[in-house]
């Protein structure tokens, strides 16, 4: 079954409004010769304060070749929560897409798989699509309990989601020692990490395996998607600091669109 590929660009805490729009604007004019049929799903993830101006360079452009997504949200529908951002306002900005569980959130801001799990219930029941990010320490990796953490995360991140929610879901499987640090997985070891994340969904949710998209992220570059997508499982990509510039990430999705067309 051939899934769609997904190239997804989270800018976490970088660029001001302006800067935001010019990456936008960048990142359009470089996909300018493309066919939107041909390309990759292209999303970007651009903080909350500029999400308002992204969408309107996004609309204004009118080319509908990028997605707009967000890093984070809150699984409550509104109310006493200082700080925090609802899915519906999220909407509202003209996301589809929320980044959860991203391993600097599980860190930093103490998010857990119960949190993640409410936070993928929250984005699906607000008609959003979740791409919800798991991996492992390096000190997980080195004491042999990589698969057993993923596929725990995974399940407890899905418990309890419908089949034709995790269908159209993203997961984005990052090693955590490989998010910043320049150091890729192996393509090969991504590929059987990911296999194995499709293989807990399907003892989950049967079929919904095949369609749901899995994603590799730490470290992205134009030089490394090309070997990367050309393994049997790697959906796609979740980019950080690549996509920070609008040439690297275009040839991410062009990288992609060459392998996959
Ligand atoms: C990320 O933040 O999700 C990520 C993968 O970052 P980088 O590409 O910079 O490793």
């Amino acid at each position: 079954m051939s899934r769609r590929p997904i190239i997804a660009g989270n800018w976490k805490m970088h660029n001001l409004m302006q800067d935001a729009i010019d990456l936008t604007n960048g990142v359009m004019a470089g996909l300018k010769e493309y066919n939107k049929e041909d390309l990759p799903t292209v999303i970007i993830a651009p903080t909350f304060t500029s999400l308002y101006a992204a969408n309107k360079a996004l609309t204004d452009c009118g080319c509908g070749k990028v997605r707009l997504g967000a890093q984070n949200c809150y699984f409550e529908p509104k109310g006493a929560f200082t700080g925090e951002v609802t899915v519906e306002m999220l909407k509202d900005t003209g996301c589809e897409y929320v980044i959860i569980g991203h391993s600097e959130r599980r860190q930093y801001f103490s998010e857990t798989d119960e949190m993640i799990n409410k936070k993928a219930k929250a984005i699906l029941a607000g008609g959003l699509l979740p791409i919800i990010c798991c991996g492992e320490t390096l000190e997980q990796r080195e004491a042999g309990v990589t698969d057993s953490h993923i596929a725990s995360q995974i399940r407890k991140a899905l418990d309890g989601l419908s089949t034709e929610d995790v269908a159209k879901s993203v997961i984005a499987y990052e090693p955590i020692w490989a998010i910043g640090t320049g150091k890729t997985c192996d393509a090969d070891e991504a590929n059987r990490v990911i296999a194995m994340i499709r293989n807990t969904v399907r003892e989950m949710f049967g079929s919904a395996a095949d369609q749901i998209r899995i994603l590799y992220g730490g470290s992205v570059k134009p030089e490394t998607i090309e070997e990367q997508m050309s393994k049997s499982d790697i959906d796609g990509a979740l980019v950080g600091g690549a996509s920070l510039k609008a040439d690297s990430f275009v040839k991410i999705v062009t990288g992609a669109m060459a392998v996959r067309a």
